[in-house]
């Protein structure tokens, strides 16, 4: 009962680190991994979280990066933040989100009663941003009634409102979180309704970059992505998680809803060595 993949309101989780944890804790996990959107900044508040609950808590992060049209999320184990290269990357990015952020606030300006003002009251202090926040803030002046459908009707991909968001080749940030100490593995990388997804080619080459593992149990991935996933899994002995990507009340994804065998748990702490866990593996 391990969720490898739950964010926090250090990014667009709607609950603080120490919430996300004792709530795991209540559904029975044995361990999670705090994987906020390019930030570390929750995981002290968890640490003490999962000592205090007697979890495993694994530091993480989910690392923004782009392959031509593709938006791509690198779950990130047990990296050092502070690594030069890494910081730099994970900086650079975070600086990106706000100035996009930004565009497409403006952008749903012209048409709705929106400014930056109300997008930044959504955002906690030391947050990565991000559209939720956008969704949060079109639900507070009242465009909207959740994120789900702010989503569907203004923030996706094919709205006249999107901007893209400047970030690193998927090579190079599995590059840069090896070079940190960390774990790297492809996110809900077959989710083929959040848009195009990368060819086989394309997740060998990150393979030949450095990468993992790959998170194949996930909700987004659709039953034939996932088979291609094993496969190339099966090629490589990469490591194979499974995870809620739990948002808090921000998705209805929920905590456990999907888990990683201890065994491959086991497979990421050997493999890391950026920053220890807290806790350890129990079965
Ligand atoms: P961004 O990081 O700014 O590109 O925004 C992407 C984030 O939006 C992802 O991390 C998801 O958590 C969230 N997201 C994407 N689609 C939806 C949706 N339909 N409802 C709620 N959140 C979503
Ligand atoms: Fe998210
Ligand atoms: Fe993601
Ligand atoms: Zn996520």
């Amino acid at each position: 009962m391990y969720d490898l993949h739950v964010h926090s309101d250090a990014s667009d989780g709607t609950e603080p680190p120490a919430q996300v944890v004792a709530a795991a804790a209540r559904a029975g996990l044995k361990g999670v991994a705090l994987t906020d959107h390019d930030t570390a900044a929750g995981w002290e508040e968890a640490s003490a979280g999962a000592v205090r609950h007697g979890l495993l808590l694994i530091p993480g992060a989910e690392i923004t990066a782009q392959a031509g049209p593709v938006s791509v999320h690198i779950l990130s184990y047990l990296h050092d933040p502070e690594h030069p290269g890494f910081a730099a990357m994970s900086s650079a990015v975070r600086r990106g989100r706000v100035a996009r952020a930004q565009r497409i606030a403006e952008n749903l300006g012209r048409d709705f009663d929106l400014s930056w003002t109300d997008v930044l009251a959504q955002v906690g202090p030391d947050a990565t941003v991000g559209r939720p926040h956008i969704a949060d803030a079109l639900v507070s002046v009242g465009v909207v009634a959740d994120r789900s459908e702010a989503f569907a009707r203004l923030l996706h991909k094919g709205t006249k409102y999107y901007v893209a968001q400047q970030s690193p080749s998927p090579s190079e940030a599995v590059a840069q979180i090896r070079d940190a100490g960390g774990v790297p593995v492809i996110a809900h990388a077959m989710a083929s309704t959040r848009g195009e997804t990368l060819s086989t080619a394309q997740l060998e080459q990150m393979v030949e970059a450095g990468m993992l593992g790959v998170e194949i149990h996930h909700r987004d991935n659709t039953p034939q992505g996932r088979r291609l996933l094993k496969e190339l899994a099966e090629r490589h002995r990469l490591i194979v998680t499974g995870a809620s990507d739990y948002h808090g009340a921000g998705k209805p994804n929920r905590l456990g809803e999907n888990t990683t065998d201890p065994e491959m748990v086991r497979r990421i702490l050997e493999a890391g060595s950026g920053t220890p866990p807290v806790g350890e593996v129990s079965l």
